[in-house]
């Protein structure tokens, strides 16, 4: 085994087996690891030989003999006899100022897909107060039963109160299947239950689907940065907990006729004698940017950066009646906020019509708007990503296609229309 020359054993790379991944170059904690033409290139002096690289590399692209030691994880494994106990895909029903969120009802609608698959049940899980008619409409959009902890303290929401209430539920219910919206509250809720429950949480999943042999949940997401999407299953603690972000999956339709069980879950809510709200501060919905439910989403990229050129994107934007949203350079940059940002680490979109400008299509940036209608590239380079995979594309400079496109739909599109856009 190659050593430095402070007599430290060091890993080394095989080129060829290496995809360049940028695994390792995170995980190393002296971080001698860099990409050098696609490959991981390790500076020996700087290596402490720990062998963390070899452990993550997903190629086996890292030599290193010496034994790594694996870190014992201590769990709480359910046994199989258990696992059998826990029945049915249950659904944590969001509710914001008495409005249940969107992507709530996205889940139960894909809940009763998975449900379907495992010959199951869908069961609502509602904590809040005076929630009675979020409860119906569980129902009407999927849900075969409904649990509902209605209390004061639920009225506004704190980790560790709605935590415990739901982790109790949990334990008395037992769902094999638990999924959570990826909004704000729902990433802090869903870790707090795992942790209780000593379960795995699949975070931001991008596709959810059964092994039918297995009867397990299939847990799909982008991994290492993006580059590869894995597939993640949860077989020996329940349950298969998994967030999944707003628009991921399509909104199922409400059916007023559907009938389902609304049952009152007896639970001594407590408030936390550690947290005392003074104040709660409303977020002005009206003015509030969420590119989530735009209809039409003028997307900027890196080639699409000038600021002086951006009067001319939002006179765009507003002729369509959209709004403007980003790639990440451009938030990077300083240039627009992150609530504009569309892709892996930024938001999840699903306009009818996508136009993005200079966007060349990144992985990273592609898994943001798989649930786009229609997509429109203007992009000056043919073989560009978004060029490929776009519905329609235009190729050459926006400089000059922009303004032809606004004289275009200026011509077409009515006066009353045009100040009525926002
Ligand atoms: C862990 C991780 C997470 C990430 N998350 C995100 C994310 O959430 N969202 C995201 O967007 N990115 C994300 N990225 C970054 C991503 O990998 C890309 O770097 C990024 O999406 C590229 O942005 P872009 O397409 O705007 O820029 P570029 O890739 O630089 O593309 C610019 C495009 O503009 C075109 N162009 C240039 N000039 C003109 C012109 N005059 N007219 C027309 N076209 C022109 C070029 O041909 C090119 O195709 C992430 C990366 C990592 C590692």
């Amino acid at each position: 085994m190659p050593k430095n020359s402070k007599d430290k054993d060091i890993a080394e790379v095989v080129s060829k087996k290496c995809s360049g991944c940028q695994a390792c170059v995170g995980e190393c904690p002296v971080g001698c690891i860099d990409i050098v033409d696609g490959v991981a290139k390790i500076t020996a002096e700087k290596c402490i030989g720990c062998g963390k690289c070899v452990m993550i590399c997903p190629s086996d692209a890292i030599l290193f003999d010496k034994p790594v030691k694996k870190k014992a994880v201590k769990t709480a494994e359910v046994k199989e006899s258990a696992i059998a106990q826990y029945q049915g895909v249950a659904v944590f029903i969001e509710v914001k100022e008495g409005v249940a969120a969107d992507v709530s009802w996205e889940l139960v609608g894909k809940g009763r897909e998975l449900a379907h698959k495992l010959n199951t049940k869908v069961m609502g899980f509602l904590v809040g107060h005076n929630v009675k008619k979020i409860a119906s409409a569980a129902i009407s959009y999927g849900c075969d039963s409904v649990y509902v902890m209605d209390n004061p303290a639920f009225e506004v929401y704190v980790s560790r109160v709605y935590g415990t209430a739901l982790t109790e539920l949990c334990k008395q219910v037992k769902p094999e299947i638990f999924l959570i919206g990826a909004s704000p509250l729902g990433r802090d809720l869903s870790s707090v239950i795992a942790t209780k429950l000593q379960t795995g949480l699949t975070a931001d999943c991008t596709g959810l689907d059964i092994d039918t042999q297995e009867k397990l949940l299939m847990m799909t997401r982008p991994t290492f940065g993006g580059n590869i999407m894995a597939t993640i299953y949860c077989r020996n603690h329940r349950p298969q907990m998994s967030t999944v972000r707003p628009k991921v999956f399509k909104m199922p339709k409400s059916d007023s006729t559907r009938a389902g069980e609304i049952v009152p879950f007896n639970y001594e809510a407590q408030a936390d004698p550690l947290i005392k709200i003074l104040e709660t501060i409303k977020i002005d919905a009206a003015n509030a940017i969420d590119i989530t439910h735009a209809e039409v989403l003028v997307v900027l990229g890196k080639g699409a950066s000038e600021s002086k050129h951006f009067p001319m994107f939002e006179e765009l934007a507003s002729l369509l009646g959209g709004s403007i949203a980003c790639s990440r350079p451009l938030v990077e940059a300083g240039l627009l906020p992150y609530v504009r940002q569309v892709g892996q680490t930024g938001k999840t979109v699903a306009p009818k019509l996508y136009i993005g400008i200079g966007v060349s299509g990144a992985v990273q940036h592609m898994v943001g708007i798989n649930g786009s209608e229609k997509v429109i590239a203007i992009n000056n380079d043919k073989n560009a990503q978004m060029v490929q995979v776009a519905d329609y594309s235009i190729v050459g400079d926006y400089a000059v296609i922009i303004p032809e496109l606004i004289k275009g739909l200026k011509a077409r599109v009515p006066n009353f229309l045009i100040q009525g856009a926002k």
